[in-house]
């Protein structure tokens, strides 16, 4: 292990700017997955000033706990695995196997073509505390590759790791394909679908006004609710499901290859199109779904709701 580095080090590099900017020596190395000194930075540093670091610097524990015991194995051109051979419940053919398998079903469900590069990292159970946030699986956008993290106990049962990787290689493509402008409710309607996460009874509840259907806003800050307390939680999970039954009411409507297409809509348009959604103050959402549905936000939520209902 090596010693911590003085902060004065770490900061002379941004002068005058001081603790805010040392802070971004962490993250600078934790987005090219330069883990060990991502690491080394941030023990010296805590979490940064006010915390602002407090969730990258938990990322950052479970990757390095995961990369003092791990191997990186290429499987192809476009797919790394990460993984500690003494956690894992199957050989590493077999998860390889099924990764690819998991990630190609998304691109041919939804209509993608291209691969960015991918390392799927396979979590070292002594990675898996209460803290760590996104412990059930996240998909992180650095440099190298698109990073996906999993727990490792996900190789006990084929079935649950296929569901966990394609949920998260949908947010790779969603990423890619939307140029990182699709928010976060949309993102994981696609996700839940692609996952086929959407659970029955939360259609009734939100049908009965049992659970309350939220506007997009409220639906963004559902997921960002603290997961520690079970009031964040049941958000949290309220949050995921309208996000899934709305990702379902768009397949009905266009199938997967539908939500593809609208991911899309994010990047292709013209400068001029683009320059007027900004001078509009509109969200790029509201011209993506008319692109490819002919409706826009208020209408998506409205009538997802009717067709719950009846
Ligand atoms: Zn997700």
């Amino acid at each position: 292990m090596s010693s911590h580095k003085p902060w004065v080090d770490l900061s002379s590099r941004y002068g005058a700017n001081g603790e805010y900017a040392a802070w971004s020596v962490v993250q600078e190395d934790y987005y090219w997955d330069r883990i060990e000194p991502a690491y080394d930075a941030a023990k010296s540093l805590g979490s940064g000033s006010m915390g602002v670091g407090m969730t990258t610097f938990r990322l950052i524990e479970a990757e390095w706990v995961t990369r003092q015991v791990s191997e990186i194995r290429e499987v192809n051109e476009w797919l790394q695995i990460e993984w500690v051979p003494d956690d894992a419940d199957m050989p590493f053919s077999a998860i390889a196997a099924e990764a690819v398998r998991s990630c190609e079903k998304v691109c041919y469900d939804f209509g993608y073509k291209d691969r960015p590069k991918v390392l799927i990292t396979l979590l070292a159970r002594t990675a898996n505390t209460p803290w760590a946030p996104g412990r059930h699986g996240f998909c992180m956008d650095k440099y190298p590759y698109e990073k996906v993290c999993i727990p490792s106990a996900l190789t006990r049962d084929i079935a649950d790791m296929d569901e966990v990787i394609r949920h998260e290689y949908a947010h790779v493509m969603n990423m890619n394909r939307s140029n990182g402008l699709c928010p976060i409710w949309l993102d994981e309607a696609a996700a839940m679908t692609a996952g086929g996460d959407l659970q029955r009874e939360s259609l009734e509840k939100f049908a009965s006004g049992e659970w309350p259907w939220v506007d997009p806003v409220t639906l963004s800050q559902g997921f960002q609710q603290n997961r520690e307390s079970k009031d964040g939680r049941e958000i949290v999970w309220r949050a995921y499901q309208q996000s899934a039954a709305i990702g379902e009411y768009l397949r009905l409507l266009q199938g997967l290859e539908g939500i593809g297409r609208l991911m899309d809509g994010y990047a292709n348009n013209s400068l001029i199109v683009d320059l007027f959604i900004r001078l509009k103050g509109e969200e790029p959402t509201e011209e993506a779904l008319n692109e490819v549905y002919d409706f826009g936000i208020e209408a998506l939520f409205h009538r997802c709701l009717e067709q719950i209902k009846n």
